[in-house]
């Protein structure tokens, strides 16, 4: 019996504003505890919160590249819930009316098209944290990050495979990113995954009791654990057995998700209007205003690289999957114009430099500078392209420019002829032989005059003249 699975994941991305959502407390990271605190975040009576407005402003842009309706009127409300990390005893979210429904993400798989609906966006406060003492049973409350603001997407269930749900992920992480409203780290928190999980016979439109997979620090995991749960709902099914709606943690060490608790439901939270705030009313003025600031988003960077520069799409994919690399090669583009030249060096020996040394392109060895100092050489045929390469990896080593290596090592190419015609004489002397069969017909041998012309001169000579100037002499 086969069974499809049913995915839909809930994301929580932390906005990157200067101060907390309902006070002026700092966000900043990795401060001693409870330096980044007020009576409003600490929950003290009597206090009053103040809606931050770049929260709003940073939603809405969201929503605008996610083709989410932003609402006229949205309200907070208050997720009531006790657990010592949260001083008020109830979380301000939106739960009724979130600042955006209906929208989308266009995904590209396999050159398959797929379009994954978002059902909603909401604004809401982050709780603190707490660290727990290795030695004693003791436990401490670091109140920083209470307050600080989330944005929480969720998807609808469009989802079918683990490979759907991390592409899905890269994308909306990517969109954050180009918008710079969030980090979008996963590994550091500032963006969490939960992902829901159900499984139904094949061809059903009926889905399954759905179990929700916490824990999820890497993009790696989610598409692990999502295949694991897969498979142990597969089992149970297939067993006789019921799944059972639950919320589960992934055990990343051992590969598995547990049991962490009953599915709670929103009843349980009894949510209500928070009478502290006002409903948040936006116009279309303010909507208007969040949509001139709107920068070029993924999607329409790769259609412009496509059709403007004449990109292949699996290059501009690549390209447009990360901010911090569309960026790097638009730097390159602003230097040399070259789209096809410059493409070329990225996603081969760029890329393949910081593949093999682990680092991210914000850590390259080489600038955009540096790089386009190579290209310019090796366009303007002072190197060539055996040459470039060593140049190359000769930048990478010492964080030289290009043409410092270049002269110091007396790299220049030769495209001289009355340079190269002696070494040609040389070789056609030393070699009767090749020469003959070569005259006789055998034509590939003239990649042997030139690797051996190239082996005299160190890789120097111009290739394009030795070769002219060969078939000249060979006839
Ligand atoms: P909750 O807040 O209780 O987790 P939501 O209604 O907000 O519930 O839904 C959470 C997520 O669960 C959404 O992303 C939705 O797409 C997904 N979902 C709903 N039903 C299923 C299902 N049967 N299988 C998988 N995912 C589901
Ligand atoms: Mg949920
Ligand atoms: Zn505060």
């Amino acid at each position: 019996m086969k069974f499809t699975p049913v995915i839909g994941l809930e994301v929580h991305s932390q906005l990157k504003t200067q101060t907390k959502i309902f006070c002026s407390c700092s966000t900043a990271f990795g401060s001693p505890p409870n330096t980044h605190t007020c009576p409003v975040c600490l929950g003290m009576p009597g206090v009053l919160p103040v809606l931050n407005k770049k929260v709003v402003d940073y939603t809405i842009k969201m929503a605008l590249a996610t083709h989410c309706t932003v609402q006229k009127e949205s309200r907070f409300a208050r997720k009531n819930y006790f657990y010592p990390d949260l001083p008020k005893g109830y979380q301000i979210s939106q739960y009724e009316l979130p600042i955006a429904t209906d929208g989308h993400l266009d995904l590209e798989i396999n050159k398959q098209a797929l379009r994954i609906g978002i059902t909603r966006i909401h604004m809401e406060e982050d709780a603190g944290k707490l660290m727990h003492d290795p030695d004693r049973p003791v436990s401490r409350v670091d109140l920083n990050r209470a307050g600080v603001p989330l944005m929480e997407i969720v998807s609808e269930p469009d989802i079918r495979s683990p490979e759907v749900a991390g592409e899905y992920l890269r994308r909306l992480r990517a969109i954050l990113r180009y918008l710079d409203i969030s980090d979008g780290n996963m590994e550091e928190g500032s963006f969490r995954c939960d992902a829901n999980v159900s499984i139904m016979p094949e061809g059903s439109t009926n889905f399954g009791t759905r179990t929700e997979v916490k824990n999820l620090n890497s993009f790696k995991h989610v598409e692990k654990a999502i295949t694991y749960e897969i498979a142990r709902q597969k089992e149970i099914l297939l067993d006789g057995g019921e799944v059972i709606q639950e919320t589960r943690l992934w055990q990343p060490d051992k590969g598995r998700t547990v049991s962490m608790r009953g599915k709670e439901d929103a009843h349980d939270y009894r949510y209500f209007p928070d009478p502290d705030l006002l409903p948040l009313v936006i116009d279309d003025q303010w909507i208007a205003g969040m949509q001139s600031q709107m920068p070029e988003l993924p999607a329409q960077r790769r259609e412009r690289y496509i059709t403007e520069l004449g990109l292949s799409s699996a290059d501009a994919a690549v390209l447009t999957g990360s901010r911090a690399l569309s960026d790097y090669f638009e730097a390159c583009l602003c230097l040399l114009n070259n789209p096809k030249l410059v493409t070329n060096w990225i996603m081969g020996d760029l890329l393949g430099l910081l593949n093999a040394r682990g680092l991210k392109i914000n850590h390259s060895p080489i600038s955009p500078e540096k790089l386009v100092g190579l290209l310019e050489l090796l366009g303007k045929d002072v190197i060539s392209g055996k040459i470039a390469k060593t140049v190359f990896e000769a930048m990478a080593e010492t964080g030289l420019p290009a043409k410092t290596i270049v002269e110091e090592n007396e790299l220049v190419q030769v495209s001289d002829s009355s340079a190269i015609d002696p070494i040609i004489d040389a070789i056609i002397n030393d070699h009767p032989e090749e020469v003959k069969r070569y005259q006789g017909g055998q034509k590939k041998l003239m990649g042997f005059f030139v690797g051996q012309v190239m082996k005299q001169t160190k890789g120097k000579a111009n290739p394009k003249v030795v070769n002219e100037m060969l078939q000249k002499k060979l006839g």
